[in-house]
This record gives structure tokens, C-alpha cells and sequence, in this order.
């Protein structure tokens, strides 16, 4: 089967085809502009490749309830001509094909489940660390929708004693995204993540608040894997922080041997690479 796949993104939109092996066989990306120009780029890449299926992985906040009028779209988004945007809607017109629209970490957890750190389970989180945080779980073998959508990265944690930044969530301000996200991490040092050494406090305290998240994921969710991307996570001295500090944040409550036993395999870094994004989006055509 040829499958179209697409990763919308704030910055750039990926497109590829594919197939059910997972193989991505072409590839193109473009910077993400308004709906009218990005969306016509994007039909004029699939119209002549003969694809089956479509699976789009999109940021958010989207509408992924299939019995709802704006199914489909993306919806009240800061990226503002994308507001409202009926995307599904705008690609039926051109290709009459089954299509499956979900959010990139949706699928990204999808992916990783079926080709990549998760491969063979039923219950994996997969959190993304970069200009926002956002996450998505299969739970039982199925993606967490419900009545939107997971917006794990607005969970409200607890300062770190030595920590007095405001935060940078324009909702929450001091909300897990608010404090842990990239731009974070520059507002509250003054200079961008990658510039700042790997022993540097700065990790210790992000370490303190992504671990957080965890912990209440854990205590949800239950998977049985936890990848972290993202390009904050690229910081590999995080993983060690983080893995000892949701340990020392349970406090022994949650006895199973991938924590006690077995905890560098349990938060663990993607698998799937640069073509994870349109991995998840063929994953979500595949359900
Ligand atoms: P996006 O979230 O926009 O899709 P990324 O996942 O690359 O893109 O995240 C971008 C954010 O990650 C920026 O805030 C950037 O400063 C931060 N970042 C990127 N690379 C690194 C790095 N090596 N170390 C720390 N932070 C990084
Ligand atoms: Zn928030």
C-alpha cells in the first residue's frame, strides 16, 4: 500500500510516502506559511503519487473527535492564520481517500510503538521537550483522546526551592511547560539551553521539574515506556538526573522492575530519528 504521511509543524511542514513496513520512500519539507500557500504546497506533492491513505500528525490544539463539526481541524492555535483551519476538510477536496488526523505526539508515541523504542506494547508515553511540551500515550493499544486531547505539558508542578523564574507559559505561567520548556530555560538563564555547559545547575533544576512530570504521567498512565524528545532533550546528561529523581519522587510507591530494575531502559530517548515525525503519521493510517 503507498501511504501519504505529514508532520505539520509551527516552523515546517514534512511530507513523505510510504508504507505499511514503515519505510519512508520520498521525502519533502517546506517552511510552514499561511494555510492557502502550505496546504496548496502540500496537494501538489501527493497529487500525482497515487497514495491510499493519509495520516497527519499535527500540533495543536486540533479537533480529533470524528462526530464533532470541526473534526479535522486545527483549532484555537497561537500560530493565528492557522486558526480554525479545516485541514482535513481542505485535503478530502483533493484526494477521496481514508484519512487519519491526530496530534504529532500522538503519533509520534504511535511510531515508536510500532517501530521504535516502544516496539510491541501497549502502554507507552511519549513526551516531546522543545519550544513547548506536549505529550501523547497509547494506553491498552490505543491513543488517549477523550473529550480534546492530552495537553500534558500544562500539569502544574512544584518550584524548585531555588527557583524564582516567573515562567514563560502565556497561560499558567509557571505550568511544567511554563518552566521546563526550551524558551524556559532561556528565560530564566539568559541565554539559549545548548550554550549552557553540561554541569551547569540549570540541568539539575530541569531535570527536577521534567521528573515531575513523569511521576504524575507514571501515576496516570502506567506505561511501560517513557520517551523523551525533543531538541532540550539532545542535553543526554538529563536522562541520568531525571531517572534518578522520579525514583526519589516515588518514594518506593510504584514496585515494578522497569523502575526498581530497570530504569535507563524505561526513560529512554527516541529510536525513530529525523523521520519519527512521519513514521507517527504513517503509524496513525495503520491503527
Ligand atoms: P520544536 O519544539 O519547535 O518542534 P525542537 O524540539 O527542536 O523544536 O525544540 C526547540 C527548542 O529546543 C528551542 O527552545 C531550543 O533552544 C531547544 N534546543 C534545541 N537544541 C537544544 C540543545 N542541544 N540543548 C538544549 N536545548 C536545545
Ligand atoms: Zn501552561
Amino acid at each position: 500500500m503507498i501511504i501519504g504521511a505529514i508532520e505539520t509543524g509551527g516552523t515546517k511542514f514534512v511530507c513523505g510516502v510510504g508504507n505499511e513496513k514503515g519505510e519512508i520512500l520520498e521525502r519533502v519539507s517546506f517552511p510552514t506559511e499561511t494555510p492557502e500557500i502550505t496546504l496548496a504546497k502540500v496537494v501538489e506533492f501527493f497529487k500525482d503519487k497515487n497514495i491510499e491513505r493519509l495520516g497527519i500528525g499535527s500540533f495543536g490544539p486540533i479537533d480529533v473527535n470524528p462526530n464533532s463539526k470541526t473534526y479535522g481541524y486545527i483549532t484555537k492555535t497561537p500560530k493565528l492564520a492557522w486558526t480554525d483551519c479545516d485541514v482535513v476538510g481542505y485535503l478530502k477536496k483533493y484526494f477521496d481517500i481514508p484519512m487519519f488526523f491526530d496530534t504529532d505526539v500522538n503519533g509520534a508515541a504511535l511510531g515508536e510503538a510500532t517501530w521504535g523504542a516502544a516496539k510491541g506494547l501497549s502502554n507507552c508515553l511519549y513526551l516531546t521537550i522543545g519550544t513547548g511540551i506536549g505529550g501523547g500515550a497509547l494506553v491498552s493499544g490505543k491513543l488517549v483522546h477523550g473529550m480534546l486531547h492530552p495537553e500534558m505539558g500544562h500539569i502544574l508542578i512544584k518550584r524548585h526551592p531555588e527557583d524564582n523564574y516567573e515562567g514563560k507559559c502565556p497561560f499558567h505561567k509557571d505550568c511544567l511547560e511554563g518552566m521546563a520548556s526550551g524558551p524556559a530555560i532561556e528565560g530564566r538563564w539568559g541565554v539559549k539551553g545548548h550554550e549552557l555547559p553540561v554541569d551547569h545547575k540549570a540541568w539539575d533544576i530541569e531535570a527536577y521539574y521534567l521528573a515531575q512530570g513523569l511521576v504524575n504521567f507514571i501515576l496516570t498512565l502506567s506505561p511501560e515506556k517513557i520517551i523523551l524528545g525533543g531538541g532540550v532533550m539532545k542535553q543526554s546528561q538529563l536522562f541520568p538526573k531525571i531517572r534518578a529523581k522520579v525514583i526519589e519522587l516515588l518514594k518506593g510507591y510504584v514496585q515494578t522492575k522497569e523502575i526498581l530494575e530497570n530504569i535507563d531502559d524505561y526513560i529512554v530517548y527516541p529510536e525513530l530519528g529525523d523521520n519519527a515525525g512521519l513514521l507517527g503519521a504513517l503509524a496513525l493510517t495503520l491503527q
